[in-house]
């Protein structure tokens, strides 16, 4: 079968021929239809600093997937669908009422601030360099979605009478300058989620993480089974996210997924593999 890995350690991603894999007792076996290029596949195919560390070669690619399920194991007493990082971070804090951060508008930021907003949150604020993205992001639900290079966050702030800084923030840029942005513009108080990957090391404003009293938690990967109950529940509601998927290709096409990734100008990128 077909299967896109990371076969050699140096900027790419390639198609192999691979075996049908196994499966055990506490497995499913998918056949998978359709797969979205996720910020982490990019960072892989870009072997910067963090995969170099973290991926082992080789290694066949890719998390986000819809598939049929072609084979049971004999232990399995029950499937759930899964959904995806944005969701358990952005359920990770209440958020009802409370004014929302979120640095970077990947679809990871978009989805995230869609979700906060349809959850409850009074105003949520999104930043990030592409206005392709803030635009999205704006059709998504964000109250405020503002180019860091040209607009203020905290005028942003005054125009919406917010005096104490935001209650929750979410750092989904991985960029050292926006997560300093987001501790400088937190409340007292304030929680913060992070969830993008940082290049490498950063130096961090630790006094506005200490003076406020701020309350950070780190997210990897997504808590089972709690949050897909929630975002369950939230679709059904009526949180509409159609509008974050911007590109559909063959999945010969691949490499040209990754690039239109990488040219910012998208939201989630599919590849179809059937
Ligand atoms: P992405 O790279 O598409 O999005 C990041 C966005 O941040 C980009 O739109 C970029 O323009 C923006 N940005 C850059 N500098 C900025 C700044 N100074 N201020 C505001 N925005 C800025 O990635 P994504 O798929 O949306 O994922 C977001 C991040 O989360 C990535 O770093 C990804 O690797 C990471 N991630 C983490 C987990 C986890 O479990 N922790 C899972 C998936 C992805
Ligand atoms: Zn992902």
């Amino acid at each position: 079968m077909k299967a896109l890995a990371k076969t050699k350690k140096e900027p790419g991603i390639w198609m192999i021929d691979a075996p049908e894999p196994e499966y055990g007792h506490n497995d499913l076996l998918i056949k998978i239809k359709i797969t979205a290029i996720c910020g982490t596949d990019v960072h892989i195919y870009n072997w910067d600093a963090w995969s170099q560390k973290t991926v082992p070669v080789p290694m066949i690619t890719g998390h986000e997937f819809v598939g049929t399920v072609i084979g049971i194991g004999d232990e399995v007493a029950a499937i759930f669908d899964p959904f995806g990082n944005a969701v358990h971070t952005a359920l990770s804090f209440n958020t009802v009422g409370e004014d929302v951060l979120i640095t970077g508008a990947g679809p990871i930021g978009i989805m995230a601030a869609a979700v906060v907003k349809h959850a409850g949150a009074r105003y949520v604020i999104i930043t990030d360099v592409n206005d392709y993205r803030l635009n999205l992001a704006r059709q998504m639900g964000a109250t405020r979605a503002g180019n860091i290079k040209n607009d203020n966050l905290e005028e942003i702030m005054g125009e919406l009478h917010m005096l104490e800084g935001f209650d929750i923030g979410m750092e989904m840029s991985g960029n050292p300058s926006a997560q300093n942005q987001l501790f400088h513009c937190m409340n007292n108080g304030g929680r913060v989620a992070m969830l993008g990957i940082p290049p490498g090391e950063t130096q961090v404003n630790w006094n506005d993480i200490i003076f406020k009293g701020l309350l950070l938690k780190g997210i990897y990967g997504r808590e089972m089974f709690e949050t897909w109950y929630k975002m369950a529940a939230m679709i059904r509601s009526g949180l509409d996210i159609t509008r974050i998927i911007t590109h559909r290709l063959p999945i010969d096409e691949f490499e040209k997924g990754f690039e239109i990734m990488a040219s910012g100008q998208s939201g989630k990128v599919l590849l179809y593999w059937e």
